[in-house]
Order: C-alpha cells, then structure tokens, then sequence
C-alpha cells in the first residue's frame, strides 16, 4: 500500500497571524489537498518567551476565516514534551549530541563568518570537546547547558519547488542546538519529531527555513526516520522587499477581517500572486484545487503594495 500522504499547517503563535502566513499556509494546505492528502494542524509553541497568550486562538481563527479546515483536533507541541525528551535521550545514546555552555553572546563574539538571519552565527564548536558524561558535572556545578547536535555535514536535498538545494554548513550554522539550555526543545528537534511521527509527508513552508532543512534532514538520519519531501516557498514582502512587517502597515488577517475584508477576495489575491488566477478576485480555497500548480508560483518574493489591498477594500 503507497503512505497516506499528510500535509500540515503549523502556526507559531508568538504573534498574530499576517497576510504572508495566509500564502504560505494556502500553498501548504492546497498542496495536500490536491493530492487528496490530510492535513493536521500543530501549534508550535514551545518557543516559550516568545508565546503571546489567546495567539494560538487566535490562529486558529484566522485560519477558518481563511476557509482551510484539517483532520481532527489541533496538536499542540507543549503537550508532547515527554516524546521531545525521550528522542533527545536517543541522541544522547548514540553520543550525537553534546552539553553547550556557551551563550548567546559567547557566540555572536565567535563569530566572524556571515549567516543566515534565522540560524544565528555560525557555531564555532567551543564545547564540542564535551561528551554526553560531561552533563552531569555541569549540572553539579550548577552550569545551564544546551545540548547540541553534531552537524558533521550539510546534506544537499532537492526540493519539491527549488530543485537541488545545497546550503554550505557555514550558513546553515554547525553545530546546533537540539535542546535549549531553558530546558525545553528547540525548533529543530520538536519539529522532526512531529512531522515524523504525524506521518507528515508533505511539508510546504517559507523559504526563510531553508538553512534548518539540512539539519533537519541529519536528525531524519541519525534517528533512522525517512523525511517528508520539502517544498519551500518565497515569502510576502513589503514595498521595499523586506519581510513583511510593521512598517508596511497592518496586515494581520485580523485587522484584515475587522475592516469588512472578505477571505475569497484575499484568498483570490494571493492566488493570482501564485499565478493560479488571471486577475485577483474572490474564490474560495475548495475552489482553488483543481487550479493549484506549485509550479506556477513565481521564484521571486511576494510584493504586497497598498495598492494591492486597496484592491481587496483595505487601506
Ligand atoms: N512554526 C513555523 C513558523 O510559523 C513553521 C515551521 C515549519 O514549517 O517547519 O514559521
């Protein structure tokens, strides 16, 4: 029997949820849908200072509003932070992962090489003399320690929308980590774990996580796991081609809503940005299936113009 296909949406709620979100998670969810995959939804809110309380909600709301549903309840990644701890332990086994004491500012002083914004600097590798043994006399010391993952190499991977992806381990960071010195997982480990045991064969997300793919990819082997395929998409940018944000107005689905905004007129801008719609102009996600190409979607960031939202009733 083929794998049941599984696509996934996977909000982070240390913020409200703006137009750039809303492509990401429509090319997400019509991807699956169009191969008459599931779809869960995971909440990712294991970035604990960073978690805005009512923001989960509140995605859940936006997403909705959008008209894109999924199978069964929401998974919320702080419920599931014994499996997290019982793959670290596994890592540790297998002497995959070290204790880190250094700091953030320890490393950014380490750092000379340029990197990509969502990996931090490049890891200079200042505790990786350490053995899993070592955490035990930190931890009598009363030293915090991260744990971080041996990242000996940066496997290339093709990718569903790229092609051929190679990220040169410098820019993907070294070394990282697995397990914050906070004592919670990181981002790199929750995530391989969800989406391997959820059985997600799908994953659709921004281009920003590309420098995390090969890392995530190492995990995928060293815990014998087969990944999903990875299609990484451009982002929504303002005006100037930075990442939407503040400066370029409000573009919270919310605020969007709250202005009498109807969801068929932005779903119908976003798909005419994904070259799946002549003009922009309102239809729903359902409808949107049999229109949905990944090819289609140009390789160039997303300009969103106040033009544009004019266009949908928002100034
Ligand atoms: N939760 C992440 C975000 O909202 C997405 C992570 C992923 O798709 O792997 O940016």
């Amino acid at each position: 029997m083929p794998p049941t296909l599984r696509g996934r949406l996977a909000p982070s709620p240390t913020g409200a949820q703006h137009v750039g979100n809303a492509r990401t998670y429509l090319i997400a969810w019509l991807a699956a849908r169009s191969k008459g995959a599931g779809v869960i939804l995971r909440m990712e809110d294991i970035d604990s200072p960073r978690i805005k309380p009512a923001a989960a909600e509140q995605a859940i709301d936006d997403l909705r509003w959008l008209g894109l549903d999924w199978d069964g309840d929401p998974i919320v990644q702080t419920t599931r932070l014994a499996r997290y701890e019982a793959v670290l332990d596994r890592l540790k086994r297998q002497d995959l992962v070290y204790p880190c004491i250094c700091t953030r500012s320890d490393i950014a002083a380490a750092a000379s090489a340029p990197h990509a914004e969502h990996e931090g600097p490049n890891y200079p590798g200042t505790c990786a003399h350490r053995s899993v043994a070592d955490a035990g006399t930190l931890a009598a010391m009363g030293r915090p320690f991260a744990w971080r993952f041996r990242a000996n190499e940066s496997p290339p991977f093709v990718d569903e929308f790229c092609g051929d992806v190679w990220v040169d381990r410098a820019q993907s960071g070294g070394d990282f980590v697995v397990w914050k010195s906070a004592g919670s997982p990181a981002y790199q480990l929750a995530v391989v774990v969800d989406d391997a045991e959820m059985g997600v064969t799908e994953v659709i997300r921004g281009d920003d996580l590309i420098p995390s793919t090969p890392r995530q990819i190492l995990l995928y082997q060293s815990l014998g796991w087969t990944p999903p395929r990875f299609a990484h998409v451009p982002l929504v940018v303002g005006e100037d081609g930075r990442r939407l944000a503040k400066r370029h107005g409000d573009t919270r689905l919310a605020a969007l809503r709250d202005a009498g905004v109807k969801a068929e007129s932005l779903i119908g801008l976003l798909a005419w940005s994904c070259g799946w719609l002549e003009k922009p102009e309102p239809i729903t996600p359902t409808e949107l299936i049999p229109l949905y190409r990944l090819e289609a979607i140009p390789h160039r960031p997303c300009m969103l113009t106040p033009a544009l939202l004019r266009g949908i009733g928002y100034s």
